[in-house]
């Protein structure tokens, strides 16, 4: 399996091209909102001659949704979310010209994710965590052969999520973090929305915000 990610627009969001031996891949939270980030990920898909299988979103916040109706466009795929999610993602119409993305187009949503289901594609098989708190319709997919979790906004390395967006709540995200996320073997590497990779373990040992009180 091939772990891509590339960081984009001003939120410093990670976009994931996820592929294998048989160049199907999936791509999880395309934040690309200038041409040149659009031109980058294309690049990418074109040099490596990747079958684009599926869009997915974690969760529906602006920075991991301004490609989505680009790359639903480009490679006539579908994008998966989870339902609750919906209204987050219906919200962003409004919030995207506060946040100066005055040029974002909406994509609908075209089928559901569902939690303790699998998405596969080629030779991979990714798990659906529901990990609300962060956002209310949260979900992680988690690959138990490769040992990797794609988190989104749940756990990053030495934090976690902000929960003071709407439909956020602390006590959901840590609960989420606990249950779905601290039950996975150590060495499971966490590729999260923001920043640098980490694994369970560590976070496990060293994230102050995670302990239990
Ligand atoms: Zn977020
Ligand atoms: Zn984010």
């Amino acid at each position: 399996m091939t772990l891509k990610f590339f960081v984009f627009n001003p939120f410093q969001e990670n976009t994931y091209v996820i592929s294998d031996s048989t160049k199907e891949c999936i791509i999880i939270d395309p934040g690309c909102y200038e041409d040149h980030e659009k031109k980058i990920l294309v690049d990418y898909i074109a040099d490596n001659h990747l079958n684009v299988r599926m869009l997915l979103n974690t969760h529906c916040h602006i920075d991991h949704i301004l490609g989505n109706e680009f790359i639903k466009e480009k490679y006539k795929t579908k994008l998966y979310i989870h339902p609750t999610e919906e209204f987050v993602l219906n919200a962003q119409k409004i919030f995207a010209p506060n946040y100066g993305f005055h040029q974002y187009h909406e994509a609908k949503p075209d089928a559901y994710l569902t939690p303790g289901e699998s998405i596969e594609f080629g030779q991979q098989k990714f798990s659906i965590l529901f990990v609300p708190g962060h956002a209310p319709g949260h979900v992680a997919f988690y690959n138990e052969k490769e040992k990797v979790v794609i988190g989104g906004d749940v756990l990053f390395a030495g934090s976690i999520g902000r929960t003071d967006l709407p439909g956020g709540n602390f006590n959901t995200l840590i609960k989420s973090i606990h249950e779905q996320l601290f039950t996975l073997p150590d060495d499971v590497v966490v590729y999260p929305g923001h920043g640098e990779e980490t694994t369970i373990g560590v976070e496990k040992r060293t994230n102050p915000f995670c302990r239990l009180t």
